[in-house]
């Protein structure tokens, strides 16, 4: 499937993903932590008393006193993003939203991405290790992205995009707004694909875009 790029950019070939669900009951389901790491990155900022306002006012309490461990209905991750944003404002919700992120990308690295892996990544030439990297992004697209559907766009800007984005369902926003998203990105290939890497989301669902797109520089 070919489509245009956003904002004008030279058409670019994008790959859908491998997001088939093997079991129905994942669908809709997102990893636990975009909850923990909003959990962890909001103690840090606001403390206990806070962070169990926000988690109270998105009908999430319980998972301050037991954190989930399993995947959690995206639901649940949707509401937690439009909590902290009413809560918090657009600009400490984002900042938070990125904090959490960037812990989400630690947690992979140091528990899900084979360390075999992150050296042969690492050592390879940035354009095709984006390339790996973002395929095998696709093929555990079913943790992160729920019913959304993952694809990128090879290229430098290299191009990820989450279709029918689970984070940015209840915001309704002037700009983009999965910051949790971009941070987890941005932290893996700053990683394994070059340290100057920066993720920025180019269009969000939640500000009128038809998908959440994600430029990745460097
Ligand atoms: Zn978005």
């Amino acid at each position: 499937m070919v489509i245009s790029a956003a904002h004008g950019d030279a058409p670019q070939r994008w790959h859908a993903a491998n997001t088939v669900v093997a079991h129905a009951e994942v669908a809709g389901r997102i990893g636990p932590n975009a909850i923990t790491r909003v959990a962890e990155a909001l103690r840090e900022r606001l403390g206990e008393e806070e962070t169990a306002d926000v988690f109270r006012a998105a009908g999430l309490a319980t998972y301050l006193t037991s954190a989930p461990e399993a995947m959690v209905v995206e639901e649940e991750v949707a509401r937690l993003q439009a909590q902290l944003r009413a809560s918090l404002g657009a600009t400490l919700a984002a900042d938070i939203s990125r904090d959490a992120g960037r812990r989400t990308g630690d947690y992979l690295l140091a528990h899900r991405i084979p360390k075999l892996a992150q050296f042969v990544l690492k050592w390879l030439p940035p354009a095709t290790a984006a390339k790996i990297l973002a395929n095998a992004i696709g093929r555990h697209a079913w943790t992160f992205a729920g019913s959304g559907t993952f694809s990128f766009a090879p290229g430098r800007p290299f191009g990820l995009s989450i279709g029918g984005c689970p984070l940015c369902r209840d915001v309704h926003a002037t700009q983009s707004a999965c910051d949790y998203y971009a941070a987890t990105f941005e932290r893996i290939f700053t990683a394994l694909v070059s340290r100057r890497s920066v993720v920025t989301e180019t269009d969000c669902i939640a500000s009128g875009g038809d998908a959440c797109r994600f430029r990745v520089d460097w």
